[in-house]
């Protein structure tokens, strides 16, 4: 089984509907929607949810009302400005504390130094993550929480499941919907990949995103292509993300048009090879054969 990650420097180059279309290109395929701080494959693939998990990425300290005495040493010993005062009166005193879950960085720090016991120290529910069917195949995808961090701790979980469900079907190819950027989440997408695709634009923002998104990859090792979306909006800024590409032993595989398809596809639910035949969808099709000539 191989595994293709598509990645961005940033989000909105157009990567989800690149991999929606390579989803509907491919065959004996399972799909894993990496990019969980923005997760958006499913608005395009429709998945058919089987299974549905909560994800813990930490604990998260609370505290017990009626046990607390109010003697702020929680609130002293938190580094994070976690601890409130301004919980409800219990039987002994009129204050007690309480804990802001979003600031609470699940140190524990808190639940070790308070005398009376008063600090429940839990998992915490950071989101769900599902097991779907789609249209094409298996898929498995995530929500996360508003304001939850740990991405990287749950992108490594719908990998592993991804490859999990692969190798149990015996399916060919994982096609993963990377995260963008180029910090923990996006190194927990890539590591152990066998291709990378980055998808950038002809803009200099895209252009630099692309020379740290590459210099990325190459400390993993791993062999990366590089496509072009939108590239006619600006040929001479293309043209220099070729020559940056080419010193980087980075090769170009697609140049895609700018076309409206793409967001007309997106606005009908679908991806833009299923939407139209047009050049832009031979322009997908024709990336996508460059794609699996690297393997
Ligand atoms: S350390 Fe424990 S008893 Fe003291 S205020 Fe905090 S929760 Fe309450
Ligand atoms: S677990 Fe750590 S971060 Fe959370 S309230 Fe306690 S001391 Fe603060």
């Amino acid at each position: 089984m191989k595994e293709i990650v598509v990645i961005s420097g940033k989000g909105g180059t157009g990567k989800t509907s690149i991999v929606a279309s390579f989803a509907a290109l491919a065959k004996n395929i399972v799909l894993a929607d990496c990019d969980v701080d923005a997760a958006d494959l499913h608005l395009v693939l429709h998945p058919n949810i089987k299974q549905t998990s909560d994800f813990s990425g930490g604990k998260q300290a609370s505290v017990i009302t009626e046990k607390c005495t109010g003697c702020g040493k929680c609130q002293e010993v938190c580094n994070f400005n976690a601890v409130l005062f301004n919980g409800p009166a219990n039987d002994v005193v009129e204050k007690t504390c309480t804990i802001d879950p979003i600031s609470c960085e699940g140190c524990g720090v808190c639940v070790h130094f308070c005398p009376n016991d008063a600090i429940e120290f839990k998992d915490a529910v950071n989101g769900q993550w599902f097991i779907s069917d789609t249209r094409f195949g298996p898929m498995v995808h995530a929500r996360l929480g508003i304001a939850e961090e740990n991405s990287g701790k749950l992108v490594t979980l719908i990998r592993k499941e991804a490859k999990r469900i692969a190798s149990e079907q015996n399916k060919d190819l994982l096609i993963i919907d990377g995260s963008p950027g180029i910090g923990c989440p996006v190194i927990a997408s890539i590591t152990g990949a066998d291709i990378v695709l980055v998808i950038t634009e002809p803009t200099l923002s895209g252009k630099h995103d692309l020379v740290r998104v590459a210099d990325l990859t190459a400390g993993f090792n791993i062999p990366t292509l590089v496509a072009i979306n939108k590239f006619d909006l600006n040929p001479d800024i293309a043209e220099q993300i070729e020559e940056d590409a080419c010193k980087r032993n980075v090769r170009v595989v697609g140049k895609i048009r700018y076309d409206k398809a793409f967001t007309k596809a997106q606005i009908m639910k679908c991806s833009v090879v299923e939407y139209t035949g047009s050049a832009v969808s031979q322009d997908v099709k024709a990336l996508w054969r460059n794609v699996t000539y690297a393997f």
